[in-house]
């Protein structure tokens, strides 16, 4: 069985940028846990489905089927058959996603799904609960740390790109709000692991984070004897 690479840190750490470069890097599948999150959440709001209307949430689960896709321009996200990977980042999915997130059946099936997804092993999966709860003997697991003061300086620099207007005082406190809700919410909270690498990339260019990580992963295999 081949490797499982377990990414997990807050939002804005510039986790699926660097998973996604070091499972290129490793011929491993990648597989972004958020973006199913996201899929669950898009399929309620088409539906109407409020997330206290457990059976609506119910059926929803029965029948969903979340695909990933790689083609030349990236990894595509197909939901019940329709890519959806643009219709899961927009702001109405950003606003609810961590309320559907919390639900118990939902984590639930989600968890089923990644497991079977993580089966062949090759793997890089990133989340929030990837180390703790989906893959707790993961061979290598990695919680990555950006400062706030830098995720929102990071944030904003994007935002100016992109003509988006919001000051740095309102990004920072976005993001202190997030942290709060994903640290305390009763199922599944974020927190590391206690056997996971910490890495706090605040100081370090993209360049760099890949280096660390691909050294730690190297010497895993290193350590099991795989020679690629
Ligand atoms: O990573 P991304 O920001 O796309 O994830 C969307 C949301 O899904 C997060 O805000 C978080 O609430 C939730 N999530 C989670 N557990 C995971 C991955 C994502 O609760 N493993």
């Amino acid at each position: 069985m081949g490797l499982i690479v377990a990414i997990d840190g807050e939002a804005g750490a510039g986790k699926s940028t660097v998973a996604k470069e070091v499972a290129k890097m490793l011929n491993f599948v990648y597989v972004d846990t958020g973006a199913m999150f996201r899929c669950v959440t898009l399929d309620a709001l088409n539906k109407k489905i409020d997330v206290s209307n457990k059976d609506g949430i119910a059926e929803i689960l029965e029948n969903i089927e979340i695909k990933f896709e790689n083609d030349a321009l990236g990894q595509k996200v197909f939901l019940n058959g329709l890519d959806v990977t643009d219709k899961i980042r927009t702001k109405d999915v950003d606003d609810k996603v961590a309320e559907f997130a919390a639900v118990g059946e939902i984590r639930e099936k989600l968890k089923e799904l990644e497991q079977e997804m993580g089966k062949m092993g090759n793997i890089v999966m990133e989340g929030r609960d990837i180390g703790t709860t989906i893959f707790p003997n993961a061979d290598v697991k990695l919680y990555i740390e950006v400062s706030e003061e830098e995720r929102a300086r990071r944030r904003y620099n994007q935002n100016l790109e992109k003509g988006i207007n919001m000051s740095y005082e309102e990004i920072l406190a976005n993001i202190k709000k997030r942290h709060k809700l994903e640290t305390e919410r009763e199922i599944s909270p974020l927190r590391k692991a206690e056997d996971a690498i910490e890495i706090d990339t605040t100081n370090m260019t993209f360049e760099e984070s890949i280096k660390r990580i691909i050294t730690i992963i190297n010497d895993v295999k290193i350590g099991k004897n795989l020679k690629n």
